[in-house]
């Protein structure tokens, strides 16, 4: 139940008159109305959990001025508060969507036409931010709007595509994932081309011109390729300019070899083959993050229940065995301590997405580490872990109340009433 009503405070002041003054006893009582500053949001009654790994029955987050400035069971409000009684609810972090890719079709249509309601689609979610893996240059607009104001969304990450390698050619298709070159017996058997070092270092130069976030490459390696060569600059240029670099590897084979050129962000789970103890363990050790994107070659179905890609075309039944391995890889992975975050790799609807990540995430872990890997882990994965990922004071106050626990049963993650980002309501059915 919100309670928005105003704050009553009745003063009363007896002003009495000092029995050595003449003159009458004064007494005056009137009401003062304190008007509720939204900025400042409290949430209370609620079953808080923080991110961190603690949860709290029946607590309080308090919101100043975009920031959570206390989260406890004992927090005491300011009176021109905005409270919000979450009885019976949960709060958590905001979720935070690690790889999508964001913009539809023609890029202009889509931002004149689309734009503004996708973004609420993400908010009404839960989705406070969200990792943009390569799309059309629109979005680093798409992102100004947002943090300009000018339009309502969750904040956006985004990334420019650098290539590093030349695979040579193979058999033409509309989506890599169907025919994935990393996939046997598909892997190249020669040597990629090389790019110039020159071309990747001026590549990298006009992403952070751009004003992007990270950079982004994809790799199969080839033998004898140039692939860890061109990576390693590639990362090496990404941090001179003081951004992250990221890499998508699928094959096993393929994130075995990329850690070597130290990337800040691995943007797939392995799909391809089963890895070891050991490789696991290997991966693990460098403490890349890594980011799910289980669900995405898992089976979709359309309404007359027949088995559909993640394009809404016939499923690609070359691929099915991705849609097992990768949530085994992952658990390997985690076992051996990795920091694995959430992401999708979709394009459908938020919410559809995030029920279709759940049931992949779920065949291999627990409701407790799905909230670990959604709050925590994920902010880690998209290097917001000093901002985002957890209700704490100085963080910023992202964060989603759901109706049930879905620490019983994650699909409550679905049941979004209200979220906050940046201080500021964004989504409210309470
Ligand atoms: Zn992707």
């Amino acid at each position: 139940m919100l309670r928005m009503a105003s704050l009553f405070v009745f003063m009363t002041m007896f002003l009495s008159a000092c029995s050595e003054q003449a003159g009458p006893v004064v007494t005056d009582s009137e009401s003062v109305e304190i008007p509720v500053d939204e900025n400042i949001i409290f949430i209370t009654n609620a079953r808080v959990i923080d991110g961190n790994g603690n949860v709290i029955e029946r607590g309080s987050v308090l919101m100043e001025g975009g920031l959570i400035s206390a989260v406890g069971e004992n927090v005491v409000a300011p009176l021109n508060a905005r409270v919000i009684d979450a009885a019976g609810k949960t709060v958590m972090p905001g979720f935070i969507e690690g790889h999508r890719h964001i913009i539809q079709g023609n890029p202009e249509e889509w931002m004149a036409n689309r734009a503004a309601e996708n973004m609420q689609e993400f908010l009404n979610a839960g989705f406070t931010t969200v990792l943009s893996a390569i799309d059309a240059p629109q979005i680093l607009e798409l992102r100004r709007m947002i943090s300009d104001g000018e339009m309502t969304g969750p904040r956006i990450l985004s990334g420019a595509f650098v290539p590093i390698n030349v695979l040579p050619p193979g058999e033409p298709t509309t989506d890599p994932a169907r025919t994935d070159v990393s996939r046997p017996p598909n892997r190249p058997t020669e040597a990629a081309g090389k790019i110039p070092d020159q071309v990747i270092i001026d590549t990298v130069q006009a992403a952070a011109d751009a004003g992007y976030d990270f950079t982004k490459t994809v790799v199969t390696v080839t033998p004898g390729g140039p692939e860890v060569d061109s990576l390693t600059l590639m990362v090496n240029e990404t941090h001179k300019h003081g951004l992250k670099a990221i890499v998508h590897a699928v094959g096993k084979w393929d994130v075995l070899e990329v850690i070597k050129a130290g990337p800040d962000h691995l943007v797939h789970t392995p799909h391809i083959g089963q890895l070891t103890l050991a490789e696991a363990k290997t991966i693990a050790d460098t403490g890349i993050p890594m980011v799910s994107s289980l669900g995405t070659l898992g089976i979709f179905f359309d309404e007359n229940n027949d088995p559909v890609f993640r394009d809404g075309q016939p499923y690609s039944w070359n691929t099915l065995s991705s849609a097992g391995q990768g949530p085994v890889n992952a658990r390997l992975l985690w076992n051996a301590g990795i920091t694995y975050g959430f992401g999708t790799d979709t394009s459908f609807h938020p919410t559809e997405t995030l029920k279709h990540e759940l049931n992949a995430l779920s065949l291999t872990f627990s409701e407790q580490d799905i909230i670990e890997i959604m709050t925590e882990h994920t902010a880690r994965a998209v290097f917001l872990e000093d901002e985002i990922g957890t209700l704490e004071a100085g963080k910023a106050a992202d964060l989603v109340i759901l109706d049930g626990n879905p620490l019983e049963n994650i699909y409550d993650l679905l049941n979004v009433e209200l979220v906050v980002k940046g201080g500021k309501v964004v989504v409210n059915k309470m």
